[in-house]
């Protein structure tokens, strides 16, 4: 894939739960969507940690599964530190070019800032 070819790609940046509503409907009437916390949108940033946080609380008495589900979420926040760290890094290439096309791709993942078409 070619740079902009991955500037051209759509965004799933909708909450897969909710379909970008902000709300599922209960037994009891519409709730904010657990998974994106109401916003409509995929979690990031503090959501994103706030709903790692509410998965690890729910699952915490599953000793079936809290195991691996630590690992997971603990890949999870090596692998988003890393993609900061690379998207930060950036700041300081000398090739332009190459620094927007790291920062598209850490974007893609991170969905830190909305892609722009061109
Ligand atoms: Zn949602």
């Amino acid at each position: 894939m070619d740079s902009t070819e991955a500037r051209e790609r759509p965004t799933t940046n909708g909450c897969a739960s909710c379909y970008g509503t902000g709300e599922i409907v209960t037994e009891t009437g519409p709730v904010d969507c657990p998974d994106c916390m109401g916003v409509g949108r995929t979690p990031r940033g503090e959501v994103l940690e706030w709903r790692l946080r509410d998965v690890e609380r729910a699952h915490a008495d599953h000793q079936a599964c809290v195991t691996d589900l630590r690992w997971l979420i603990f890949e999870l926040r090596r692998h988003r530190k890393a993609l900061v760290d690379i998207f930060t890094r950036c700041q300081d290439l000398d090739d332009a070019a190459l620094a927007t096309e790291l920062r598209h791709l850490a974007n893609t993942a991170l969905d830190l800032y909305p892609v722009e078409r061109e």
